[in-house]
């Protein structure tokens, strides 16, 4: 549904007027992955959605999970462990929040390049109470030792640990309280498989639609007690790339520009002005995006090139290029991966006003033409 959104506003857009970008802008980017400074002010514990009735969108996975969450509650059981799949932004915490919630427990969250040692995770386990839910971002960034202490703890709740050193050493088996792991992942594929074997129930987050944007952005501006006209709600929607952060994000700076120039409301004149500061286009792209398809096209003729060269020549992490970047220019259909590395699309040359190379003409095409 989305991706047809997206895709026909692609080619309504293809002649759309391009922005010219300003490297300077760079450092502050409203697509970062991480929190900003000023995105607490949302994730204040009052603000933030804490059940499925404030958590939009995604009707299949929360219709799913209110099932089995009211049947482990009936059988006074914890949840199963869940693994939550997708992009960044899409509201993987979040969701692991409201699950504790639904389910009445406490939350403990880390992430798995904090959890180095197998220690880290033993102390962790020990202090959940029945039914507690551990959420661990970034799970398949574990190391090995902790991700052995976790399987049995997983499966039949208890884990070993090795006490001493040599041939005094021995083996103590730790109890743990019932539990449930929330893991959230941009990178399926990097996930272990018998870590991922653990998990009874796998959820993918998808990009989210237009109008389920809208509505969030509807009920920030009122959390916040900043009015925003629904043109202009429906218009940050269109550009927040299916991302409730980035959405959240470009209504703040929104209420910026319209507080700076004195204007009651977020406008659609405000988005206008304030989404050109943003380098933001009306497809959503800002200036990282419009540098990736640009030395795609320009300087490597379309492609393919492997993410590594991308990277180095953008000037980006090869995790942000992939995580941010990449899985929205391929979900809107402006890059494909393939098995000899991302090639950008018609669309993309089009979007550029450019025509793609022709293909390379062959011996037998040549005699075919004589
Ligand atoms: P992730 O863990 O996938 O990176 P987060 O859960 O941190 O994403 O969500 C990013 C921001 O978007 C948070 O401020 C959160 O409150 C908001 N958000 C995400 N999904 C939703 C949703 N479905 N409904 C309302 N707000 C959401």
């Amino acid at each position: 549904m989305r991706k047809k959104n997206l895709r026909d506003e692609a080619e309504e857009l293809l002649a759309a007027d391009q922005i010219e970008t300003d490297e300077d802008l760079e450092s502050e980017s409203i697509l970062a992955r991480t929190p900003l400074p000023g995105d607490e002010e949302i994730l204040l514990p009052s603000l933030r959605p804490r059940q499925f009735n404030e958590f939009i969108g995604q009707s299949a996975i929360v219709e799913k999970l209110r099932v089995f969450i009211a049947a482990a509650r009936e059988r006074g059981e914890p949840l199963d462990h869940t693994l939550l799949l997708g992009p960044p932004g899409l509201g993987k915490t979040t969701l692991a929040n409201v699950i504790a919630t639904e389910m009445g427990v406490q939350i403990r969250i880390t992430s798995g390049p904090v959890l180095n040692r197998a220690g880290d995770v033993a102390a962790l386990l020990t202090g959940l109470r029945q039914g507690d839910v551990l959420f661990i971002d970034e799970i398949h960034r574990l190391s090995k030792n902790v991700e052995e202490v976790l399987y049995p703890a997983m499966e039949d709740y208890h884990f070993d640990v090795l006490i001493g050193k040599g041939p005094t050493a021995r083996s103590l088996r730790m109890k743990v309280q019932p539990f449930t792991l929330i893991g959230a992942t941009t990178r399926e594929g990097d996930v272990s498989a018998p870590l991922r074997t653990r998990f009874g129930v796998v959820s993918r987050i998808d990009y989210y639609s237009i109008g389920e944007l809208t509505r969030l952005i509807e009920s920030v501006s009122a959390r916040l007690q900043y009015p925003v006209s629904p043109e202009a709600a429906g218009e940050i929607a269109r550009r927040a790339r299916g991302t409730p952060r980035v959405a959240i994000r470009m209504f703040k700076r929104m209420r910026d520009v319209a507080q700076v120039n004195k204007c009651q409301t977020v406008d659609l004149a405000t988005v206008e002005t304030g989404m050109q500061m943003l380098q933001v286009d009306r497809m959503g792209l800002d200036y990282i995006d419009r540098k990736i398809l640009d030395i795609l096209l320009r300087r490597f003729d379309g492609g393919p090139v492997s993410l590594d060269t991308l990277a180095v020549s953008v000037g980006e992490e090869a995790d942000t290029i992939y995580d941010v970047y990449e899985s929205f220019l391929i979900q809107i259909g402006f890059i494909a991966r393939t098995s000899r590395g991302r090639i950008a699309t018609r669309a993309a040359w089009e979007y550029f006003g450019m025509r793609p190379p022709e293909p390379p003409v062959t011996q037998n095409q040549l005699k075919f033409d004589e």
